[in-house]
């Protein structure tokens, strides 16, 4: 079966089209997260593609592949970029922020850990269908302090992971900045910002809420491929 991926959210109280020609993803933005995957604190952005396929919307369902026996959530602060830009400065950086999302990375874990030990990149393991539920709303940019705001995800109505995005290593700002000077960002393209510490899988039947303070709580649940 084709699967047709159209992914609406809302903006301003009306449904927009949701297509990004990239999404932009950082490894490590968290420093208890690097702690608990046993990696090291980098010193600049770790960024990883993930294909804008893999997109769902709010209340959609995440499928696990057959391929993998570990799949997990990992809750993101996602910025929508708002125009064509290039080689923004860190101060100018939020004038090209259409505003702020909630967005999970979900992540074969078995297949990334067999990547790195490749030392291979992490494309399978992010980029299988469904595999970046993104929502409920995009709040504008103004509207809210990015920099101070609480991240968390419930596991079938259970806390599992619970920050703020104060404790972001690399702010959206230097984000913007960085990946800027490396190559366009265009309207709708999604940085997701990178997921706070306490990852963890997910399996046939869970229900995930997803939530940043100030944006809203993304649900989505969880099936098996057949
Ligand atoms: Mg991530």
């Amino acid at each position: 079966m084709l699967e047709v991926n159209l992914v609406k959210i809302k903006f301003k109280g009306k449904l927009i089209e949701l297509k990004p020609t990239k999404i932009l993803a950082v490894a490590k933005n968290y420093v208890k997260h690097i702690n608990e995957l046993k990696l090291s604190v980098p010193d600049d952005p770790k960024i990883f593609l993930k294909p804008p396929s893999s997109l769902i919307g709010h209340n959609g369902a995440v499928v696990i592949p057959k391929a993998s026996e570990r799949v997990d959530y990992e809750v993101e602060l996602a910025v929508v970029i708002k125009e064509r830009c290039w080689k923004i400065p860190q101060e100018q950086a939020l004038d090209y922020v259409l505003g702020f999302t909630v967005f999970n990375d979900i992540t074969a874990r078995d297949i990334q850990a067999k990547e790195m030990k490749e030392s291979m990149p992490w494309d399978i393991a992010k980029g299988y269908n469904t595999f970046a539920p993104v929502g409920p709303e995009i709040i504008p940019a103004g509207d809210i302090d990015c920099h101070n705001l609480n991240i968390w995800l419930k596991l079938n109505g259970e806390i599992k992971q619970n920050s703020n995005t104060k404790n972001m290593i690399f702010s959206v700002e230097y984000l913007i900045s960085y990946l800027s000077n490396v190559m366009t960002l265009e309207p709708m393209d999604i940085i997701a910002a990178g997921t706070p510490e306490g990852v963890g899988p997910i399996k046939d039947g869970d229900i995930v809420e997803c939530g940043i303070e100030g944006i809203g709580v993304l649900k989505f649940k969880v099936e098996n491929e057949i």
